[in-house]
Formats: structure tokens, sequence, C-alpha cells
């Protein structure tokens, strides 16, 4: 873990105990800083005092009506405190005193723009942050290193993972953390000469205030998390600040293929490297970057290592065995000559368009839960399509969008019978291809449970 002189002596409120949550008090506790923790969650707020059976509701409410500086847990009769507990307060920052805080340490999850806590930090004059503010803080105390950080609407876990995959096939210590892995205070610091890759979601650089990263990548900008923002505009400011915390002699890679993107490359006033898909002109030898859209993020990836000091044949194997990540363009199988796709991770429409042009004949599956009412973004590809197979909640409305623009469109309301009957249609040659250009919460957990359920349908396929 983490652990930073930096945090000494300070106090934090951290909202939202799940898994960076939860990494950040250790974190914040073993650096010796006095935590407040909270979540809505009774069972998250017991994993705090994990093993006292203290942890409880009973002492979480006499918690709220403690004074600030008074420890919870340890009445005299109980067993010892662990090393830091003692620095730990299970309290709501809603409802209790900030005075004197140095931040409130929230989850990227908790929506800014509606909540409550975002308010309560303003009267207190507490700054709203999230973990990677606090690594970026404790970055003076670890042994010399880079960062990189990378953002865009889509392609973001792709590309990090790339760019981590390269410099550790070039030999630099490595390590991903942000939107992707584990939290990145709960990993060890690098040693010397190390880079830290971190994925870096539109909410999560909301939350960072002071992140000068050595090398930051935007790579299209497209409406999505609309919900959050005050319109597209304000959504695409939030990536722009990413630059704008950098120092003017940091690098900026821009893929300046959208009208949001050029913009914002039009700020940067330090270092810029313009890159564009059209750049890669062969992706034949790296299986797992196949499309129009991995050579957006494999062109990114390249002006990033270069940027970082990797030599070009390093750079070129760690292109070639990149093993890509589960649920984006992954192979699941092939059945007689049909192969399956599990392309579950593109949510949006923007994200499903790629998919369709990296195959020349598809049967599609696609709907869950809509992020839009059109399906415009994916309409140059459109004549890949040979079926099209609707599931969930947007299905009725996208079999009726594409009835007259594809050869063949059936509502067939789940996966699995989209699986089953796109796997009786196809020929061999062709690809069966999940790429739901929506949301899952309709019919699954997550897109990750989707792509599982995919998978185990083509298994049980005959
Ligand atoms: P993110 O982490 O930004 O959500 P991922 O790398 O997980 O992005 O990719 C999610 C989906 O978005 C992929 O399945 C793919 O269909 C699509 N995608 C990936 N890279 C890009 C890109 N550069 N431009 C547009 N769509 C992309």
């Amino acid at each position: 873990m983490i652990a930073s002189s930096a945090f000494a002596n300070k106090r934090y409120a951290v909202l939202g105990l799940a898994r960076s949550g939860l990494a950040t008090v250790a974190s914040l506790v073993a650096s010796g800083a006095e935590v407040m923790a909270w979540d809505s969650r009774e069972e998250a707020r017991a994993q705090i005092l994990p093993g006292t059976g203290r942890g409880t509701a009973r002492s979480v409410v006499e918690g709220v009506a403690q004074s600030s500086r008074q420890p919870l847990h340890h009445p005299a009769e109980g067993p010892p405190p662990r090393s830091g507990e003692d620095r730990i307060r299970i309290a709501d920052p809603l409802v209790t005193a900030l005075y004197g805080y140095d931040g409130i340490v929230v989850s990227p999850g908790v929506p800014l723009n509606r909540h409550p806590i975002a308010a309560r930090g303003r009267e207190a004059g507490v700054p709203i942050i999230g973990d990677i503010e606090l690594f970026a803080q404790a970055r003076p105390t670890l042994p010399p290193h880079k960062v990189v950080g990378i953002t865009g609407t889509n392609g973001k876990s792709t590309t990090t993972a790339l760019v981590h995959h390269i410099l550790k096939t070039a030999g630099i210590p490595t390590t991903m953390g942000g939107n992707i892995g584990a939290p990145i205070l709960g990993q060890d610091p690098l040693p010397e000469g190390g880079v830290y890759v971190l994925e870096l979601s539109s909410y999560q650089i909301d939350l960072t205030q002071s992140l000068d990263c050595d090398v930051s990548v935007l790579l299209n900008i497209a409406p999505d998390h609309l919900d959050r923002y005050d319109g597209i505009d304000d959504y695409a400011a939030s990536k722009a600040r990413l630059f704008a915390m950098q120092a003017p002699d940091h690098v900026a890679v821009i893929a300046a293929e959208d009208d949001y993107t050029r913009a914002i490359a039009g700020q940067v006033t330090g270092k810029r490297v313009l890159v564009a898909s059209t750049d890669i002109k062969d992706q034949s030898r790296w299986p797992s970057l196949q499309g129009p859209h991995n050579a957006q993020n494999a062109a990114a990836a390249v002006a990033v290592a270069r940027a970082v000091g990797v030599a070009d044949e390093d750079i070129a194997r760690g292109l070639a065995t990149y093993p890509g990540l589960p649920h984006r363009m992954e192979r699941v199988g092939e059945k007689g000559g049909v192969l399956f796709v599990n392309d579950s991770k593109a949510t949006n429409p923007d994200s499903t368009a790629p998919a369709l042009g990296a195959y020349p004949t598809i049967h599609w599956i696609l709907g869950g839960l809509p992020k839009g009412d059109d399906l415009d973004a994916c309409a140059p590809f459109l004549g890949h399509v040979k079926a099209a197979y609707t599931i969930g909640e947007a299905g009725p409305m996208f079999a009726a969008l594409l009835a007259d623009k594809v050869p063949t469109v059936e509502h067939s309301v789940t996966l699995e019978t989209a699986v089953k009957n796109a796997a009786l249609t196809a020929k061999p040659g062709e690809v069966v291809l999940l790429s739901p250009a929506c949301a899952s919460f309709d019919q699954f957990r997550d897109y990750e449970a989707r792509g599982d359920a995919f998978r185990a349908a083509v298994e049980a396929l005959p």
C-alpha cells in the first residue's frame, strides 16, 4: 500500500467504502492521518473494523454523536485497538462537523451534481477530492517516477492496459490504477524509474486538483454520462482539466479526431502530440487490437511509449503480444467456423460502431438499457450487418430503427435466445457479435455479468 508522510496528522472524511474507499482509509491511517469513514450501507461500514465485532449499527449511531477527536470503538473491557484503529471514526460527514478537515474523499460513483456532500464541503471550506488526488499529493514522497493519465469517452481501459503492457514488455517497472485494476493507494509504490499508468474517468478528474501527469492522453469525446453534466460542453471541460493540471514541459497526447478533442487540442499550451487512427497503417500483427477504434488506441499508446522513452522495437513487441481485456472484442469461441465475439463493454452506440467496423459479415446482438434514442453512430457500418438480434428494454426501439436498414431483424428479447438464433443462422466465416450499445442494468448486474452470460450461452451451444 502507499503510505505517505504527506498525510501525517491530517484529517480526512472518506465517503463511500467500496474497494477504493477501503484502500484509502487503510492508506491514510497507515500514513498517520485521522479518518472519518462513512457509507450509507451498514455492511460496508462494518468492514472498517473487521474481526472486532464492534463496527455495528449501534456503535455507528453512537459515533455520530461523539466529538470528532474521540475514538469510537474501544470500551475498557474490549480487546485493545489494532494499530491505527483509534484514528478511525465511523460518522456521516453530511451530519458531522467538518471544521479543520483537510479533505472529503468521495468515490467517483457519488454524483457530485446532485449529492448534498458537495454543498457541505463548500460550506465547511473543505475540498472534495478522490483517491487520485491523494495519490497526487503523495507523489513527492514516492521514489522518482512518472505518471501517465489516460481519459476519453471510449478506449480508456484498452489504452491503459496497452501502455502498461508495452512498458512491462520493455522492462520498465509499472502498474495500472484509477478506473482499472486495484485501487492505486492499495498498491505498493514503484521503485525509482517506475511509471504509474492511470485510467481516469471524467468523474475521477472532477475529484482531482493537482495531478501533474508527465504524459496525459485524451482519446475521444462523444455524448455519455450526460446525467452527471450540464451538457456535453461541460463533460468535455471536465476532460480538458487533465491538461490544465499539467506543467508546461509535460506531454499531452490527443487523438484529435472529433470536434471536442480538436477544440481541447487547440487550447493546450504545453508540448502537444496529435495522433490519429490513420497513423496506423497495418494492424495485422496485433491479434488483440483489431478494428479502427483500436488503431486510435494503438496510435495513442505508441505516442505515450515514445514520450517515456521506450524504443520502437520494444513498442512493436508490446503491440504484437498485447493479450486484450475481457469483454472488449474478446473472442470467446468458434463453432462450425462461426466466430463469437464478446464486446459487452460497448455500452453506447459510439463504442459499438468500431466493433461493427471490425468484421465484414456480422450477426449483431444489441440492446439493453438505452443511453439515447438512435443508432446514428453505427450508421457507417450497418452494411456489415447481415442480421440484428435485439434484446432488453431497447430491443423494440432498435428493431424498429433497423427494420429497413439491415436484411433481417429479430427481437429476441433475451441474450440466450439471441445467441441460439444467431448461431443457427450464421454461416462459416461469419461473426456473431455481442456489442449492445446499451447499459446492461435492465437484465444484468453489470456489463461483465452480461459478457459472462454471452460466453456461457456460446459454450452451451451444441
Ligand atoms: P473505456 O474504458 O473507455 O470504457 P474500453 O477500452 O473498455 O473503453 O472499450 C470499451 C468499448 O469501447 C470497446 O468494447 C470498444 O467497442 C469501444 N472502443 C474502444 N476503444 C475505442 C475508441 N478509441 N473509440 C471508440 N470506441 C472504442
